[in-house]
């Protein structure tokens, strides 16, 4: 038995599991997981299995759920009965690096620097998962010092169900790590590694769930493009591949850049953010309009004093300058396309009340 993560698709939850390999399926179960198989003949490998790295999986039958393997002993037994697992998407790219580098270190720095210089937004994609997540957590840890995590049971059940709404049409979401801490400034981040930090405050002064659902589709935007992933190799340069090839984090990273930078995108970036959010939202059938009503909250406070008031971080989907622009981009669902509330009221006043 060892303990394992479980995500179903459906709620952005990391649920801890027991595997044990059977016969002829995986079963698992936790506390809050009843026990189920995955016949060996239904898995499929997220990546390809890489020793002390985590091992993803899914199957046939929940195509959008994803097991986390976190032992080599167990993922190698498991790919010795489903032998299909050896193969997946493997990470081409950081290969050709690691390749170059035992070819000569001249080319490396070279390949190195044109890479960097050149395609952050490609290399994004590319960088392991183990080092995202690794980032990632460093990043929140850091963004988050001293404030409070909220973790009101029924809240954060609420914005599971809220990150699960926005799932629904869009099956390729990936599973999400969403926490809100007590911060008295309206914000909201994107982290590597699939992390999204939302503030008190910004619940707070939403007037119905569609807005904060308008932000977290935002937030999942920048997530699924990975543009904080693009944003540290923009900013960190050559230092990131050594960070990569010597297994090291964010020490490396933070240590030549704030996490102000890391989480400034750039004007082409937000805009994706909003195209995303306003597709997923659609295909969801959650009213548009939430995050256009946000932007206007955002706007009215524009030039108060109290901007910038946490540290040097920008605002929340980084308004200015172009805001009435994006907010004209935003359109209402099409006709014929009825809209379905985000949540039910008990769940928004619970979400009201993550951090009490
Ligand atoms: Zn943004």
């Amino acid at each position: 038995m060892v303990q394992s993560l479980y995500f179903d698709g459906k709620s952005a939850a990391d649920r801890p599991v027991a595997v044990t390999l059977g016969a002829l399926a995986l079963r698992f179960e936790g506390e809050t997981t009843a026990a189920r198989d995955w016949p060996y003949d239904d898995l499929a490998a997220i990546e390809t299995h890489h020793p002390g790295h985590p091992f993803r999986l899914t199957s046939k039958a929940e195509p959008n759920a994803r097991l986390v393997l976190r032992d080599d002993t167990l993922a190698l037994a498991l790919i010795n009965r489903a032998p299909q697992l050896k193969g997946g998407a493997s990470l081409k790219g950081v290969a050709k690096v690691a390749g170059g580098i035992a070819g000569g270190l001249a080319a490396v720095a070279l390949a190195g620097y044109l890479v960097v210089q050149f395609a952050p937004q490609k290399l994004a994609f590319v960088l392991p998962d183990s080092w995202r997540e690794r980032v990632g957590a460093q990043v929140e840890v850091s963004l988050t010092e001293g404030a409070k995590h909220c973790t009101g049971n029924e809240g954060v059940s609420a914005l599971g169900a809220m990150a699960a709404r926005l799932a629904e049409g869009n099956p390729d979401l990936p599973p999400l790590s969403i926490r809100v801490y007590d911060v008295p400034v309206m914000n909201a981040f994107a982290m590597p590694g699939e992390r999204i930090v939302i503030t008190r405050e910004l619940i707070r002064r939403a007037n119905r769930p569609e807005q904060v659902a308008g932000v977290l589709a935002h937030e999942v935007g920048h997530v699924m493009r990975r543009h904080s992933e693009a944003q540290l190799v923009r900013v960190t340069g050559m230092q990131i591949l050594f960070s990569i090839m010597t297994g090291g984090g964010s020490d490396t990273v933070s240590s030549i850049v704030g996490i102000a930078t890391i989480l400034s995108y750039t004007r082409e970036a937000e805009a994706e953010a909003d195209d995303v959010a306003v597709k997923l939202m659609t295909d969801a059938a959650i009213d548009p309009l939430g995050l256009k009503e946000f932007f206007e909250i955002l706007l009215a406070e524009e030039g108060k004093a109290s901007a910038g008031r946490w540290g040097e971080i920008t605002s929340v989907l980084n308004t200015h300058p172009g805001t009435e622009d994006r907010i004209k981009k935003i359109q209402p669902l099409p006709d014929g396309i009825a809209a379905r509330p985000v949540m039910t009221d008990a769940q928004w006043d619970a979400l009201k009340k993550i951090c009490e």
